[in-house]
């Protein structure tokens, strides 16, 4: 298993076989992914110290602006609705998409310091 598809499938970067979440969340429900401490596997440790995950936050600003653009690209563009229309759509795939970007950045996050 290679880097990307780790942090894809959410995999401890020690062993490749923990899960580094709990759950997956749910943003309909309002539930945000539960992260375990330690891999179950191997007891490798995810947050190296105090703090840790909040650089993520700005991985997890990369990837929400990323998904904006495409969006807008999408919507705009090719599809050519109006701008209040894409506005809203993007507000609502922001919101959809949270949960999804909260994982994937910190899961970016432990395998760039790995
Ligand atoms: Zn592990």
């Amino acid at each position: 298993m290679n880097k990307v598809e780790g942090v894809i499938k959410g995999k401890c970067p020690n062993c490749k076989n923990g899960d580094i979440f709990e759950t997956k969340g749910n943003i309909f429900l309002f539930r945000m992914p539960l992260m375990n401490d330690k891999c179950k596997d191997c007891n490798f440790k995810f947050e190296k110290e105090t703090g840790f995950f909040f650089g993520a936050m700005f991985v997890s600003y990369a990837i929400a602006v990323a998904e904006m653009i495409a969006s807008l690209v999408v919507f705009w563009m090719f599809l050519d609705l109006s701008p209040l229309k894409v506005f809203f759509i993007i507000s609502v795939i922001a919101v959809v998409c949270s949960s999804f970007n909260f994982r994937m950045s910190r899961a970016i996050w432990i395998y760039m310091f790995y």
